[in-house]
């Protein structure tokens, strides 16, 4: 299970993104992560490993969302695009079987939100608390 180095890459990232934008790390409120259906990272195992790894950090209050982005394939016959999983690997419109990968192997941090107070009085983040 690699899903807690990926946790601690996305700790990684608020450190930074908080220090880049001049916030403490406990301001972070929550991270969205995208995960794409068919990379190699299982939801459910990020989530369970989000509080042992933000336990005892200035994060720990930060929560994770995660939205999985489904997998989609493109036909090499005849340009099809269709979700993978739903299908089984076989083109609805020809039956080929022959595809490539268009999107499900992403992962991506989608999202940081920070708790509204903390936001700078300059203005820069524009008062919006949804900052990417
Ligand atoms: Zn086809």
């Amino acid at each position: 299970m690699h899903e807690l180095g990926i946790v601690f890459e996305i700790q990684k990232r608020l450190l930074a993104f908080a220090a880049g934008n001049g916030l403490s790390p406990a301001s972070i409120a929550s991270v969205v992560v995208e995960v794409g259906e068919a990379s190699t990272v299982i939801p459910k195992y990020l989530l369970e490993c989000w509080p042992a790894a933000m336990d005892g950090t200035d994060m720990e209050d930060a929560t994770l969302e995660v939205e999985v982005i489904v997998a989609q394939v493109q036909c090499k016959k005849c340009g099809t695009v269709y979700p993978y999983l739903e299908h089984d690997k076989i083109c609805p419109s020809c039956g080929a079987w022959e595809c490539r990968m268009v999107t499900g192997q992403e992962f991506n941090i989608k999202e940081i939100l920070v708790y509204e107070e903390d936001v700078p009085e300059d203005g820069s983040l524009g008062g919006d608390p949804a900052v990417r």
